[in-house]
C-alpha cells in the first residue's frame, strides 16, 4: 500500500491552518505538505513542510504533486462570498480554474482522494429557508455561490466520468480563534469575539435577527476528516454534503457573550453583506450526511462562546 502523502492548498487560511495541524497529528508532520500563495502562517511554522504554490499555475502544481509523491489533495484556496462580490471575475476564475487544475492533475496522477469544500452559499432565495434539504431548488445569487454550485457538478463529473474520488462538504459559516476569517458573510461571528474582548462593543454588519447556519471549527475539521476517512461505499453524494452545526443571529450571540462580559454592547449597521445573508437559508438539514457517514455536531452556541472567550485572549495579547 502507498504511504499517504497529503498536499493542502490554501493552508495559510482560516480552515487551512487548523486542518493542516489536524492532518499532521494523524498522518505525521512530514506527510502533510502545506502550501499557499501567501507566506506560511506563523502557526504552522516549524511543524512540517511548506511549499509556495499558486493553484492557478497548473504546471507548477503538477510538478509539486509529482516531486512530493502526493497521494491526497485538500484544495482550500478560494475567494469567499463577500470578497467575491467585490471582484466577481477573479472569484469565478480562481474558484473554477483552481478546482479544474486540481481535478485534472488528480485524474492524471491517480491521486487517491481529493477534498474540496463547497458552501451553504450554493443556496439562493428560492431554496427553503428552514432545514434546507440536500436536494432542493438551488438558484444562487452571488458569484461565490454560482462558482461553488458549478464546482460541485465538476466534482460529480470527474467522479462519474474518470473515477476521481473527490469528496465535499457544504460548510456553513465557520467560527474559529486560531486563524482569521477570509472575507465571508459570516465573519461577524468571529469579529464579535475580538471586539468584545478588546473594546466591549461591536458594530454588526448584519441585522439583529439575521439567522445563519454556523459551525465551530473543531466540528468542521472533524466533519472533513470523517468524510475523507469514510469507506468509499458510504459516499452517496458526489456533489457536496449538507452538514449542519447550529443556527443563531447576531442578537443571540451578543446575549451569550453578555453572560461572560456583562457590559458588552452591540449595535447594528447592515451593509452589502446583509443582502448576501438574506439570500441564504437560516438552517440546514444534514440527514444524508448523518445516514451516510455518521455525521453529528458537538458544539452549541454556549459551548462555542465559552471556548472562544477562554482561548482568544491568549492569542490577541
Ligand atoms: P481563506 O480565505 O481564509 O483561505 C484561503 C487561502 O487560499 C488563503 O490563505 C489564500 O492565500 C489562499 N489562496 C488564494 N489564492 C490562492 C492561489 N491562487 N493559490 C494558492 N493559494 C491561494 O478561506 P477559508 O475560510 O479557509 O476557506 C477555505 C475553503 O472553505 C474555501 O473553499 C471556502 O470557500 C470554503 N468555505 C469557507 C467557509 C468559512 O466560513 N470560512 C464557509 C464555507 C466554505
Amino acid at each position: 500500500m502507498t504511504k499517504d502523502k497529503i498536499l493542502v492548498i490554501g493552508a495559510s487560511g482560516q480552515i487551512g491552518v487548523e486542518l493542516t495541524m489536524a492532518l499532521r497529528e494523524i498522518y505525521g508532520n512530514n506527510n502533510v505538505v502545506a502550501s499557499d500563495l501567501r507566506e506560511e502562517n506563523p502557526l504552522l511554522k516549524g511543524s512540517g513542510p511548506y511549499v509556495s504554490i499558486d493553484v492557478m499555475n497548473k504546471e507548477m502544481l503538477h510538478v509539486q504533486v509529482i516531486r512530493q509523491n502526493i497521494t491526497q489533495i485538500y484544495l482550500l484556496a478560494a475567494i469567499l462570498s463577500a470578497t467575491g462580490e467585490k471582484n466577481p471575475g477573479l472569484a469565478w476564475h480562481l474558484n473554477m480554474q483552481g478546482l479544474l487544475n486540481v481535478l485534472d492533475i488528480a485524474r492524471e496522477e491517480n491521486i487517491q482522494k481529493v477534498y474540496w469544500p463547497s458552501s451553504i452559499a450554493v443556496f439562493g432565495p428560492t431554496s427553503p429557508r428552514q432545514n434546507c434539504p440536500q436536494q432542493t431548488i438551488i438558484e444562487p445569487t452571488t458569484v461565490y455561490g454560482i462558482s461553488k454550485y458549478a464546482g460541485e457538478f465538476w466534482c460529480n463529473y470527474y467522479n462519474m466520468k474518470y473515477g476521481v474520488d473527490v469528496r465535499s462538504i457544504r460548510y456553513p459559516g465557520l467560527i474559529s480563534y486560531k486563524s482569521a476569517p477570509g472575507g465571508g458573510t459570516t465573519d461577524y461571528a468571529v469579529e464579535i469575539f475580538h471586539d468584545a474582548l478588546e473594546d466591549k462593543k461591536y458594530e454588526s454588519f448584519l441585522n439583529e435577527d439575521t439567522y445563519l447556519p454556523m459551525m465551530y471549527m473543531p466540528d468542521a475539521i472533524r466533519a472533513t476528516i470523517e468524510l475523507m476517512e469514510a469507506p468509499k461505499d458510504r459516499i452517496s453524494v458526489r456533489t457536496s454534503y449538507n452538514v449542519a452545526g447550529i443556527s443563531f443571529s447576531p442578537k443571540e450571540i451578543a446575549a451569550e457573550i453578555k453572560k461572560h462580559i456583562p457590559d458588552f454592547e452591540i449595535t447594528y449597521k447592515p451593509d452589502y453583506r446583509q443582502q448576501i445573508a438574506n439570500s441564504w437559508p437560516q438552517s440546514i438539514d444534514d440527514t444524508v450526511a448523518r445516514n451516510d457517514w455518521g455525521w453529528k455536531h458537538e458544539y452549541d452556541l454556549a459551548a462555542i462562546t465559552d471556548d472562544m472567550l477562554k482561548n482568544l485572549p491568549e492569542l490577541i495579547k
